[in-house]
């Protein structure tokens, strides 16, 4: 049996202590033995103020969680993987798509694994409906992506900022599982952006996709919602509906509930770090790019709408 992979994690915060913590504590080949974090520490492990000091500190360090806000991603594995470690991204993955293709092409040279994770698509209905629409004639998409910010992501202002993707931080999410679910080509035809006037990014966004063959995608997202929150996506097939919803933890054909276990986040970090692994011991990297693209194009096509300003 091998010693445990021994590991930090930059950006203690929400993700960090709701989730990689707990994984790594969970999984038998990894360790966690190091953090970096300007305003935070962890009981028991060796806790830095920035990466750079945890790099130089932990010698024995064999991989990197990177769990900051995505527009620190791309200097963070850059640094992490000049330093001959494995990398694991958050979602979304950068601020932009060259920063992602850089990041791919240093991890090829330094022969490191670099995953990019999206924990949506390891949602436990999102595998189940994949393989029925493999079998079945996609018609229509309809995407339902509406939370209370407020709720979920009290005080984080990153969101806000340039590079933070605004409504589209869980967007991205609706949009991982849709690439995971339509393998052809998908782009925007139009979209409206919905921007506070005292912020950097959307509040909402109407956006009308389509895939090559011409199948219609309409998405809506809000983090305005202050009623149900809602994480659906219903699909059109020649075969009757398909409802995704609980942000792909649940599955139902027509009015028929098809047996999956119920979404929850902890099993989506347990298949992150389950995937980590088998990568880490395979020698490869596993980069999907498409999420990003997605919402790049969308930024390109879009119409910017002011709304009224923003306070948490
Ligand atoms: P968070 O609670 O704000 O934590 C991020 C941490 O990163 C902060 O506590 C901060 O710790 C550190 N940080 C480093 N540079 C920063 C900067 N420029 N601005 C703000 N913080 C900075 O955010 P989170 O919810 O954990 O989300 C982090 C990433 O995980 C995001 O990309 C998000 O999309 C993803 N994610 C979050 C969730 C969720 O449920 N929250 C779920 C899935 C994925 P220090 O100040 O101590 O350095």
């Amino acid at each position: 049996m091998q010693p445990p992979l021994r590991v930090g994690i930059v950006g203690v915060g929400k993700i960090a202590r709701d989730q990689h913590i707990p994984c790594i504590a969970a999984h038998p080949g990894f360790k966690l033995v190091a953090v970096a974090s300007r305003h935070s520490c962890v009981a028991g492990v060796a806790s830095y103020a920035s990466l750079e000091q945890m790099l130089e500190g932990t010698e024995d360090l064999d991989a990197i969680a990177i769990c900051t806000p995505p527009q620190a991603h791309y200097e963070a594995a850059r640094a992490v993987l000049a330093s001959g470690r494995h990398v694991l991204m958050e979602k979304p993955p950068c601020a932009s798509l060259g920063q992602l293709d850089s990041l791919v092409r240093l991890a090829k040279v330094a022969g490191r694994t670099l995953y990019q994770t999206w924990h949506s698509q390891h949602a436990r209905a999102v595998e189940p409906a994949a393989r029925l629409l493999g079998q079945r004639k996609l018609r229509r998409v309809h995407i339902t992506w509406k939370e209370d910010v407020r709720r979920w992501h009290p005080g984080q202002n990153w969101l806000w900022e340039p590079g933070g993707f605004g409504v589209f931080d869980p967007g991205m999410n609706a949009l991982s599982i849709l690439t995971r679910l339509v393998p052809e080509a998908i782009y925007p035809q139009a979209a409206q952006l919905f921007v506070p006037v005292n912020r950097g990014a959307p509040i909402a966004a109407e956006v009308v996709l389509r895939t090559d063959s011409g199948i219609g995608i309409l998405a809506s997202f809000d983090f305005r919602e202050t009623g149900p929150q809602r994480w659906n996506i219903d699909l059109e097939t020649d075969e009757g509906a398909v409802h995704l919803s609980a942000g792909g933890g649940h599955l139902t054909l027509g009015e028929q509930p098809v047996p999956a276990d119920p979404g929850s986040l902890d099993a989506e970090y347990a298949a992150i770090y389950e995937r980590f692994y088998d990568l880490i011991v395979r020698g490869e990297s596993d980069v999907d790019t498409r999420p990003l693209q997605l919402v790049s194009d969308i930024f390109l096509v879009a119409k910017q709408i002011p709304v009224e300003s923003f306070e948490f």
